[in-house]
């Protein structure tokens, strides 16, 4: 049986071709360094995004940012603020740095940008900001986000994650909301980074390639503890020609629109509680153990993300994948919930 991989936010289409045209021909030349400065990439970031090539500083993907933000700017006695049903490596590079994490409730399941206001405190140096948010697919839109960061001090750095920004742009340009104003609030000089990655819309996930943009001194504080030579020479080339793989994101940001609407309708009729979505995947309520469910699941042949270790013990995330992939998933969702919750061990 084929396993449908459903659990990784991961692209369903594959890589950009174009990265993988670039990644073929950069493989001749693996035999030298890479540009430990990765210059062409931020310079076209740079254009790209209206701002200045020091703003720039490209990462091993941006789960290696994290860490890299949280050793620059923690330590014991400090803390970071961040929601609760958030991204799980915010408390591990919080926890590395020895700092404490202050989590605040969510309000359906999102931030509430008001409690994490009211917890920022004379020791915050960070706040974490996952928008839209992983696990629970929820957005904050750009009138909260310009209302919270008014409300913040100058000695906290504000984290605005948008690995899916591609996704919630799509959503929100046929939705009528505003998503973002990060790259203003870049271009203003305010105390903020905002992190993009080629992990998601672009396909690279394996390659390991994101970056941040902030104040030009502060990226230039966090990049001194990076590992030299930190970005490939494969990654840096698959990010710079994914980049104008405009064919590629469309076709991956459109699929997501559709079929994100297909899915939320299936699973209600399933009788399940889908929690509306802006990014590639959909959490819902299992309405019984989410592991459970996802061991029924893995032996129908799809592969989903079961999200105890977030304490939302019956929450399942699944990835939107082709129209293929999730009419096999609802097939086996039906045929996973009639094994019985438990009752009756799945047949292999
Ligand atoms: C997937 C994801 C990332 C990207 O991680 P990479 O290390 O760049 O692959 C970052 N933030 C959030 C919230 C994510 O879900």
């Amino acid at each position: 049986m084929h396993t449908i991989r459903l659990a990784s936010n991961e692209n369903p289409f594959g890589p950009s071709p174009r990265a993988m045209e670039a990644i073929r021909v950069a493989a001749a030349e693996v035999n030298l360094y890479p540009d430990n400065s990765n210059s062409k990439l931020r310079r076209l970031l740079a254009e790209l995004h209206g701002v200045a090539a020091e703003q720039i500083l490209i990462s091993n993907g941006t789960t290696s940012l994290l860490h890299l933000m949280a050793r620059a700017l923690l330590a014991p006695g400090l803390n970071a603020v961040t929601s609760r049903e958030s991204f799980i490596v915010y408390p591990a590079a919080t926890r590395e740095a020895r700092a404490d994490l202050i989590e605040t409730p969510t309000v359906e399941h999102g931030y509430a940008l008001e409690a994490i206001a009211a917890a920022v405190n004379r020791s915050t140096r960070l706040v974490f900001i996952a928008n839209p948010n992983n696990p629970t697919g929820t957005m904050v839109d750009a009138p909260a986000v310009e209302r919270f960061l008014q409300r913040v001090p100058e000695h906290v750095t504000v984290v605005l994650d948008e690995a899916y920004a591609e996704f919630a742009a799509a959503f929100a340009a046929r939705r009528g909301a505003e998503y973002t104003r990060s790259l203003e609030y870049l271009r203003q000089g305010r105390n903020v980074i905002v992190q993009r990655t080629f992990s998601k819309a672009h396909g690279l996930a394996g390659i390991r390639v994101g970056y941040g943009i902030g104040p030009a001194e502060l990226i230039g504080r966090i990049a001194r503890l990076r590992v030299t030579f930190d970005v490939s020479r494969l990654a840096e080339a698959a990010a710079l020609a994914a980049l104008s793989d405009h064919e590629h994101i469309r076709k991956t940001v459109d699929n997501n629109c559709e079929q994100a609407a297909w899915l939320a309708r299936n699973l209600q009729e399933l009788g399940f509680r889908p929690v509306p979505t802006w990014a590639n995947f959909i959490c819902f309520d299992a309405g019984e153990p989410a592991a459970a469910l996802a061991r029924r699941l893995a032996s129908h042949g799809v592969l989903v993300h079961a999200m105890n270790e977030w304490g939302m013990p019956n929450a399942v995330r699944v990835t939107i994948g082709t129209p293929e992939q999730n009419q096999a998933f609802i097939a086996a969702l039906e045929r996973a919930r009639n094994d019985g919750g438990g009752t009756f061990p799945a047949l292999q």
